[in-house]
């Protein structure tokens, strides 16, 4: 047995993959301490892992204070996130030893933490990787576009906070690659190497595991009895980028009234009574058991978080997305050109394209084939038992 530091702040979309590891993990004699924010804390308990946390909100606070337009104010961001992660963690944890850490591969500041602790790494990644190549080149890119006198005080901050890091913590950071994707000598990604764009650029220290999907050991209100035979349209824009009731009106305006059932959940940021009246084939909710639903859906209208794009695909799913954010944009455009389904734009998006969209997608059978090819390649790869075998692998390595 082992003892295993798992450090993973959130958000849900970074918490739901590792469920399933740290289940696996535990029924294979490992002992996980995991560190997140209280919102997860009873999900992640349920695994039996001793949970411990760090302040979501002054997390969150910092992370944010970092700036959202550029992506090197987001690397920013997460560094800003050091102070409250490390000093909690570290105080936390006095007097205890582990074996070796596995960290998200964003949030948390565990490529640090691994430093400072001296402990053999594992990257948790549920977005597409990336090489430091392909990163290096988005950010060069990314900074063409921003303006000198606004690109000069953003990259100071960097060399400020990296600075602070070393003074503070005596850890060298080398590049905003190493704050953003937190490289590790072994990467678990939760999908396969042919969904991932480029694939054959990861070397073998990542592993494609496929989707980690397991039961959320969670109750959720919801009565799935009443759609089970009815195959639903379920659409979702995720836990994050959520609060947008002119979509939600917008698909009541497109699908409301048909012979389609329509479960939509809205998120917890927006009120149903804000909605209006509700067309009575749609069955509103601020959160559903998102994986369940799914397993009785016949499309997916979905805003393209990793996580909901590997659900819907692990069963079956064909997919319309419409991108908000984040790592979105390059998910939809994945999707759209395996032929999984299609992308649309939020902006210019109006009730008849979506409601078009729909047929479309319902009645071409190229989309349903592609589908069902992903959906078995998929389920396949392993998820989470794949990945505890490869933590296995990589322990024997490092002799632990
Ligand atoms: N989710 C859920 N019920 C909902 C909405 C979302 O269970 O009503 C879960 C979903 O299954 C997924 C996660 O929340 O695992 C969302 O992660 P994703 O990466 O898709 O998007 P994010 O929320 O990070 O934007």
């Amino acid at each position: 047995m082992a003892r295993v530091l798992f450090i993973n702040a959130g958000s849900e979309g970074h918490i739901n993959p590792t469920i399933g590891v740290v289940q696996e993990l535990i029924s294979r004699g490992e002992e996980v301490v995991y560190f997140t924010i209280e919102a997860f804390r009873e999900r992640i308990e349920k695994t039996g892992a001793n949970v411990r946390t760090i302040d979501g909100q002054k997390f969150l606070t910092a992370f944010l204070s970092g700036g959202r337009n550029y992506l090197l104010q987001r690397v920013n961001g997460l560094l800003r996130t050091a102070d409250i992660v490390i000093p909690s963690v570290l105080e936390q944890i006095k007097g205890e030893d582990f074996d070796y850490i596995i960290h998200d591969s964003m949030f948390g500041c565990g490529r640090l933490l691994a430093q400072i602790l001296k402990l053999p790494a594992i990257n948790s990644c549920t977005s597409f990787a990336q090489t430091k190549a392909s990163f290096d080149k988005t950010l060069e890119h990314l900074s063409k576009e921003i303006p000198a006198e606004i690109a000069k005080p953003i990259y100071d901050e960097f060399q400020n906070l990296t600075a602070m890091v070393k003074e503070k913590y005596n850890v060298e950071i080398h590049s905003p690659y190493e704050v953003f994707c937190n490289p590790a000598p072994l990467t678990i990604v939760y999908t396969t190497r042919e969904f991932q764009p480029f694939g054959e650029a990861f070397d073998q220290t990542y592993k494609f595991v496929g989707p980690s999907i397991s039961s959320r050991l969670s109750q959720e209100n919801f009565d799935l009895t009443e759609i089970k035979e009815k195959s639903p349209i379920y659409i979702s824009l995720g836990t994050v980028f959520n609060q947008a009731i002119d979509f939600y009106k917008l698909c009541f305006k497109a699908l409301g009234n048909t012979d389609h059932t329509v479960v939509m959940s809205i998120g917890t940021k927006t009120h149903i009574s804000d909605l209006g009246e509700i067309p009575k084939n749609f069955i509103v909710k601020n959160y559903v058991p998102q994986i369940e639903v799914l397993k009785c859906s016949k499309l997916f209208i979905t805003h393209g978080g990793m996580n909901s794009t590997n659900e819907g695909l692990y069963y079956g799913v064909p997919l319309i997305v419409i991108p908000q954010s984040a790592d979105q944009p390059i998910i939809a455009k994945q999707v759209a050109n395996i032929g999984a389904g299609i992308k649309l734009e939020m902006q210019s998006l109006t009730a008849n394209q979506l409601r078009q969209a729909v047929d479309h997608v319902l009645n071409q059978p190229s989309f349903h084939q592609v589908v069902a090819n992903i959906r078995e390649s998929f389920q396949k790869a392993g998820g989470y038992h794949q990945a505890v075998d490869e933590i296995f692998g990589f322990k024997n390595q490092y002799n632990i």
